[in-house]
């Protein structure tokens, strides 16, 4: 049987390079298709490493429907895996359109390329920002989703509701949305990683950086939240583990496994961890002391957010395996060979 060709949008990125190992590693053909725009070549050669193989790499444009059309038209895509957005939350406050542009844009072009070619199984890369504040915890897929608070959470809330309404809409589209909670880490090979342009909005990163003596301190935002410790908590979910979700989404689709259309599952471990703990975690695993103070709160954040996996370990045959320390290991061991240390 031949193989099924998956195309990840935003495959040269952080998540879209780790889906493309897992992805090609369970037999599947990838084509990556990116613009470059947030991100080198750095992930797409690491993945070249780690398989022994260079991908088609398309640089393009989702936002480009002729390019889009195109991209379907060279390659017998089964299904569509959609990463490439815009999301940085501050930077969407203050330029919404560019957001509303770039992230329903691309997304209603992939919908559209799809329904041209009589149909595609799509995944969307969702995010657990759609349940915004919440005391019900853990959050279900049944969890009701909030107002988004920011422009880049309420394209994720709309993407989803485009995705479910084609499915029902228009013959031979299924859809996914995986709602990630917070991705962090590197693969084992130290090889691909998150890449962060400018000043890291992510605590990872900044952790990482500040480690490594880029960044002088860390702050941590908040110290007087309704929580254990006092500092936010939230699900971080291994980046390797996270990708692994797709793989299954990707053989639920087109295995017709689907019990309905269009499905939704949380991709998190159900363990809440403060940023405390986190810090207390790194320092403790990679064995080194963190330059970090206690700062005013941010504005947006959640006090705590975590999943109830249940739904992806039982329907999608998905568990998160790997332990905070070895996350954190695997990212302390990526910021340390892509600064040459
Ligand atoms: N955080 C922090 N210092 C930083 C970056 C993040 O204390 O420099 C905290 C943030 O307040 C939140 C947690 O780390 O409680 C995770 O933040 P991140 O931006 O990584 O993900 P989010 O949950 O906001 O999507």
């Amino acid at each position: 049987m031949s193989k099924k060709c998956v195309l990840v949008s935003g495959g040269a990125g952080f998540i879209g390079s780790h889906v493309t190992v897992e992805l090609y590693n369970a037999g599947y053909d990838v084509v990556i298709a990116d613009n470059m725009s947030n991100c080198d070549e750095t992930c797409y050669n690491g993945v070249s490493q780690i398989l022994g193989v260079r991908l088609p790499l398309v640089k393009m444009d989702f936002c480009d429907r002729a390019a889009v059309d195109k991209l379907f038209a060279d390659y017998h895509i089964d299904a569509v895996i959609h990463f490439a957005a815009f999301k940085a939350v501050g930077e969407s406050v203050s330029e919404p359109a560019k957001y509303y542009e770039n992230n329903l844009g691309s997304f209603l072009n992939v919908i559209e390329a799809s329904r041209a070619q009589g149909g595609c199984n799509i995944v969307f890369s969702s995010s657990a920002t759609v349940y915004g504040e919440t005391d019900k915890l853990p959050v279900t897929e049944e969890s009701p989703r909030m107002p988004a608070t920011s422009p880049y959470g309420n394209t994720k809330q709309i993407c989803e509701d485009i995705l479910r309404d084609s499915v029902k809409a228009y013959a031979g589209i299924k859809g996914i949305a995986l709602r990630y909670f917070n991705p962090i880490g590197a693969h084992p090979s130290a090889l691909i990683g998150e890449l962060p342009r400018g000043v890291p909005n992510n605590l990872v990163p900044f952790i990482t950086q500040t480690a490594i003596g880029k960044r002088e301190c860390l702050s941590i935002f908040g110290n007087d939240y309704p929580t254990p410790d006092g500092t936010c908590q939230r699900d971080y979910i291994d980046i390797v583990d996270l990708a692994k979700a797709h793989v299954c989404a990707v053989a639920r689709m087109l295995d017709g496994k689907m019990a309905e259309g269009y499905e939704i599952f949380n991709v998190g471990t159900g363990r809440p961890v403060s940023v405390l703990e986190l810090v207390n975690a790194f320092e403790k695993v990679n064995k080194l002391k963190l330059n970090y103070k206690f700062a005013p709160r941010r504005a947006g954040d959640v006090t705590a957010i975590w999943a109830d996996p249940k739904k992806a370990n039982e329907v999608l045959g998905w568990k998160a395996e790997r332990s905070i320390e070895e996350t954190l290991a695997a990212a302390w061991a990526w910021e340390k060979r892509i600064a040459g240390k």
